[in-house]
């Protein structure tokens, strides 16, 4: 019954503002993780992209502005990691703030040993446990441009993480799935690349993953969507892993 009355609900927030077809084309277009997705793995993703837009504020500030077709690439790329999980995987959440450019957070904040630090190191995006995803516009314009790079997936999927708590690199995994198979690849590869940086060679996956477990999944899954096969010929359990918990399969 409830699945009825939200299918109904989808359908009618689908047919009251659809996404023109052109400006799902140019998304696409910006897009090359939806591109190489199959027609209705497609027209799922514009379903959820429709409600994204639906549900979730995006506040452009600093006087940027986001017109309807910034939107909708936001919306797409937001939505790849939730293709085969569904809209709920976002749940608890509203805004999307963006700034121009790299912005540098003002708040200060706890360390382990309770010592209050100011941060001022300026970031390509952040994402708050129950709080808002924050983008650097200009960050999102160059996905593409660095191979693996994509600052909205690596802020959702910190955001699929906090799900069951802090950022830690454990999402909440599905039924089938084992937790100590899951740590035991991550932590394995974790202690392969961190050799390999201390021998001086150049990772297949951006360095920023060995900052934390939680920097490890997110980048781990900038990766799966933009570079699979990098990742699958570099770090093949990973790459396994992320098809389970994901439920799709890049390549
Ligand atoms: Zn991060």
């Amino acid at each position: 019954m409830f699945n009825k009355i939200r299918n109904w609900r989808v359908r009618r927030i689908v047919a009251q503002r659809p996404i023109a077809e052109p400006l799902w084309r140019g998304a696409l277009q910006h897009c090359a993780p939806a591109r190489r997705l199959g027609a209705s793995d497609q027209a799922t993703l514009r379903v959820l992209a429709t409600l994204f837009l639906h549900r979730k504020s995006l506040e452009p500030v600093q006087g940027l502005h986001l017109d309807d077709a910034d939107r909708v690439l936001l919306a797409t790329h937001a939505c790849l990691p939730i293709l085969k999980l569904g809209m709920d995987w976002y749940d608890g959440w509203h805004s999307v703030i963006v700034y121009p450019d790299a912005f540098i957070p003002r708040r200060e904040q706890m360390d382990d040993a309770g010592v209050v630090h100011q941060t001022d190191s300026a970031m390509a995006g952040e994402a708050w446990g129950r709080g808002p995803v924050i983008l650097s516009w200009t960050h999102v314009l160059n996905i593409g441009d660095k191979p693996g790079h994509n600052v909205i997936i690596h802020e959702m999927a910190h955001k699929l993480d906090m799900l069951n708590g802090d950022a830690n690199g454990f999402p909440p995994l599905h039924r089938r799935m084992d937790r100590r198979v899951w740590w035991r690849v991550f932590s394995s590869a974790w202690d392969r690349l961190q050799d390999d940086q201390r021998n001086g060679a150049d990772l297949p996956i951006d360095p920023y993953a060995l900052e934390s477990p939680a920097e490890f999944f997110a980048v781990a899954s900038e990766h799966f969507f933009e570079t699979p096969a990098t990742l699958r010929q570099h770090l093949p359990e990973v790459y396994r892993q992320l098809e389970q918990f994901y439920r799709q399969h890049p390549l």
